[in-house]
């Protein structure tokens, strides 16, 4: 057995379907960089991000638009969705409305404890978790005076007293991260919350900046405190493509023993009013079917046509369902549809021509007509499902009417 590091214990929350911290495995974090307004450029960079081995997601929810987007995103993500916000708890309290399995709040520019407690108090109430996420560059002014600037006691300070007014409320579903950019600060700090918290610790470098230079600094201070058992969920922050986030979040938890290593990799959407399939067992079936071979790709299993190959486009293959149908596709593109029944099959066949060919051969080999079917079933679908199949319309128009008319989303 190769050496593995032993882990502090921290009490166990659940953000979505995944649990952070109370010893569960440690996590992959990462943020998406596009508007959040822009629903499906979004979720095509949240199914990048899984795919490169993110467990959570962080999207920004900075004004009206992203959080009516994030109404639309949620019931279509593959991995929960962790609501950022700056400044406005308004804004809080419209991603509970939209859904969110987490929301990031940072104590140094949501500043009225009223403020944080209502939006606790919301949350409690929908039993969804919130990450005080206390940042060296944006400290509570008060707590930076008092300490002399940005020290590890003032950051570990900030986070206390933010738990502080969530305990007012009978909050405790918490998560915490005390991130700076500079590395040894914030190892140390992370040190010192550790021995007064067993609330779950989210890691990260704020501002690593570009690669190698970021990935080094993040390295550095994910993996020692890591190597100190401290640290239940971690993000890298660089100047890059989130998928290189994501990317060395994996690799890192790897390289320790913390995460295993992955060789098929199937990721699944999580099927929602649109699916045409039981996207559990078809994604199972095909699991079984391809880890036997043991093919180094990515694989996508998604409920149906309309969105799945464009929502899946960053893996090498995948199949989407609709009306009795199977389309296999090809980064994003529809090349082959057969019956529903052989979905599995073609899938493996596919997969094995895949890796055998190449992605440019098999697009090149791709059955004539095969986008245009697939595009007709997409209609076909749209038509009979119309254009609301989750029903997200009523939370847009509630999240709409509070955030512009001035009453407290949700209330
Ligand atoms: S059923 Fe379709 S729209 Fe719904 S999550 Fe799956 S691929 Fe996306």
């Amino acid at each position: 057995m190769p050496p593995s590091f032993a882990r502090r214990a921290t009490r166990a929350i659940q953000v979505g379907s995944v649990a952070v911290g109370g010893g569960a495995p440690v996590s992959v974090q990462s943020m998406t960089i596009t508007k959040t307004a822009d629903v499906e450029g979004t979720l095509a960079q949240i199914y990048a991000l899984a795919g490169a081995g993110a467990d959570i997601v962080r999207c920004t929810c900075n004004d009206v638009d992203a959080a009516e987007a994030l109404a639309r995103i949620v019931p279509r993500s593959p991995v929960p969705i962790v609501a950022d916000i700056h400044f406005q708890y308004r804004l809080a309290l419209a991603a509970l409305d939209a859904g969110v399995q987490c929301l990031r709040l940072n104590p140094g520019n949501i500043r009225k404890p009223e403020h944080v407690k209502t939006v606790a108090s919301e949350a409690k109430a929908r039993g969804v978790p919130i990450r005080i996420g206390v940042n060296a560059g944006s400290l509570d002014p008060d707590i930076a005076e008092r300490h002399g600037g940005a020290t590890p006691e003032a950051l570990v300070e900030s986070a206390q007293r933010e738990l502080a007014y969530l305990a007012e409320v009978d909050f405790s579903d918490v998560k915490i991260s005390v991130k700076a950019s500079n590395p040894a600060l914030m190892i140390e700090a992370y040190r010192q919350l550790s021995e007064v918290t067993d609330h779950p610790l989210h890691l990260g470098v704020t501002e690593a900046g570009p690669p190698p230079q970021g990935l080094i600094k993040a390295t550095a201070g994910i993996a020692t405190l890591l190597s100190e058992g401290i640290g239940d969920t971690i993000r890298y922050s660089l100047t890059a493509d989130p998928v290189e986030e994501a990317r060395a979040g994996r690799q890192l938890l790897e390289a320790l023993g913390l995460r295993e290593r992955k060789g098929l990799d199937l990721i699944a959407c999580p099927s929602c009013g649109r699916a045409e399939v039981d996207v559990i067992a078809v994604a199972k079936a095909a699991q079984a079917a391809l880890e036997e071979r043991n093919l180094p790709i990515q694989v996508a299993v998604m409920g149906c046509v309309v969105n799945g190959p464009g929502e899946a486009k960053s893996a090498d293959l995948g199949i989407a369902a609709g009306r009795g149908k199977g389309h296999l596709f090809v980064r994003g593109q529809v090349e082959r549809v057969v019956p529903e029944a052989d979905m599995v099959a073609a899938l493996v066949d596919e997969a094995e021509r895949l890796v055998a060919e190449g992605v440019e051969a098999r697009l090149a080999a791709a059955d004539a007509g095969a986008a245009e079917e697939a595009e007709r079933t997409r209609a076909e679908l749209l038509d009979l499902q119309g254009d609301d199949p989750n029903a997200v319309e009523q939370r847009v128009k509630l999240i709409h009417q509070d955030l512009t008319a001035g009453t407290e989303p949700g209330r």
